[in-house]
């Protein structure tokens, strides 16, 4: 068997109903606890009591603050909760990839709960956490599944911190809690998350105050503590937005360029119309800090006979010359009526030869959890059509442990 697959549903808490200040930035947290009948004074220091347990010692209950008074701890329990993003399933890929569909707590009336998917993606030397900014996309790449969906909306910056929370609550990755399937408690071990990658559902630069405030939580020293450095916002070319992000979150920066003539990039990421190739790369060299210790990563995506010549490869080089970069070279994954498929392995090499021996890191991204439907570019629908399937098995009688086995 090729697949484990873990369906877990998590309950609806009693404090669903309350405000949760988990994922809330320190300005949105100091104002929150306004509603408490105390001093400034002693606001601002709950602020700061708040902001160490929630985000350094991944507390979700106000009953384990034992820095905190008891009265006090059961006034906050009274107003506020510190509920997360619901998982609605958890699965786990064979080579170790987790991917959890998360819903939402609703907006307003009628709103049932936008769902996302969050991807944790374990290697030798880190483990990276595959985060969603929007709810679909407005975009419509068209290798991308993402980009069939409608933009349902942004997520808040909460809904963004939420998915590392909920990964880490999972993964047991907070001091001194127990790792799940490790068994010990390993309070010194390195972080199971080393890094972040704005790679899954949406769009971030079209979502840019959100992902901004959601990024300075999670690299704040005194809580969350992952270093922008370790931060990877992935954007298909939203060139106004680009100087913006280098200045004010100033994260590593990734750009899916994925052609190198604009005639074919018009047609597989049709933001390019706005926003052409020579534009696109002319923000990337003015981005700041550039060095070839932090080098902007092209990703570029293998589409079998489609943008896989060598002469193809030859001009990308040409195009990025006086730019500090890496180029990931993707293979393509398929998803249900695309048009595409992917370039033959020997093709991959090809062109990742000609990329490498002109200098440039030509990685070719290994495709992780595909089994899971978890790689790049397959989230979401192809979730929503494994739920249809299993609803039908249980209606038929078919366990829905059989919905994931697949034999070698
Ligand atoms: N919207 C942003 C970030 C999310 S997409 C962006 O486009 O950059 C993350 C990466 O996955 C992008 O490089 C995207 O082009 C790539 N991708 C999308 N669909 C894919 C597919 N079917 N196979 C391989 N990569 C895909
Ligand atoms: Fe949106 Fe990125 Fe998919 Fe394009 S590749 S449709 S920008 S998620």
């Amino acid at each position: 068997m090729q697949v484990s697959a873990l369906a877990q549903i998590s309950p609806e808490k009693p404090g669903a109903a309350l405000l949760s200040l988990a994922g809330r930035g320190r300005a949105e947290l100091s104002t929150h606890l306004a509603a408490l009948d105390v001093s400034a004074r002693e606001q601002r220091m709950r602020a700061a009591q708040l902001w160490h347990w929630i985000y350094h010692r991944g507390a979700t209950d106000f009953a384990a603050m034992t820095t905190i008074g008891k009265d006090m701890r059961a006034a906050l329990a009274r107003i506020f909760s510190l509920e997360r993003p619901r998982i609605v399933s958890e699965h786990i890929s064979s080579d170790g990839t987790r991917k959890w569909l998360l819903r939402m707590s609703p907006k307003g009336p009628g709103d049932k709960g936008a769902e996302i998917e969050t991807v944790y993606i374990p290697e030798a030397d880190r483990g990276t956490l595959c985060v969603s900014s929007q709810v679909g996309c407005t975009l419509t790449c068209s290798f991308c599944h993402t980009g069939t969906q409608r933009l349902v909306r942004n997520l808040d910056a909460a809904e963004i911190v939420g998915q590392l929370l909920v990964a880490r609550d999972q993964l047991g990755d907070w001091p001194g809690a127990d790792r799940r399937n490790e068994g010990a408690s390993l309070p010194d071990a390195p972080r199971l998350i080393s890094n972040i990658v704005f790679m899954g559902m949406g769009e971030p630069l079209y979502n840019f105050e959100a992902v901004k405030d959601a990024i300075d939580t999670i690299a704040d020293g005194e809580g969350l503590s992952l270093s922008r450095r370790r931060i990877t916002l992935s954007t298909s070319g939203v060139v106004p937005m680009i100087p913006r992000a280098g200045a004010e979150i100033g994260t590593m920066l990734a750009i899916s360029l994925h052609a190198v003539r604009d005639e074919l990039r018009d047609e597989l990421v049709p933001l390019n119309k706005k926003y052409p190739i020579k534009a696109l790369l002319d923000a990337c060299r003015a981005y700041p800090g550039l060095s070839n210790a932090k080098r902007i990563t092209f990703e570029y995506v293998m589409l079998k006979g489609v943008n896989d010549s060598n002469s193809e490869a030859r001009e990308l080089v040409r195009l990025l010359r006086g730019i500090p970069a890496k180029i990931n070279l993707i293979p393509f994954n398929p998803w249900p009526g695309t048009r595409y498929e992917c370039s033959d392995w020997g093709r991959i090499e090809a062109f990742s030869e000609i990329v490498f021996n002109a200098g440039y890191a030509s990685p070719i991204r290994t495709p992780r959890g595909r089994d899971i439907l978890a790689a790049c570019g397959q989230l979401k629908s192809e979730t929503e059509k494994l739920r249809a399937r299993a609803r039908m098995m249980l209606e038929s009688g078919i366990g829905a442990e059989g919905m994931f086995a697949s034999s070698e």
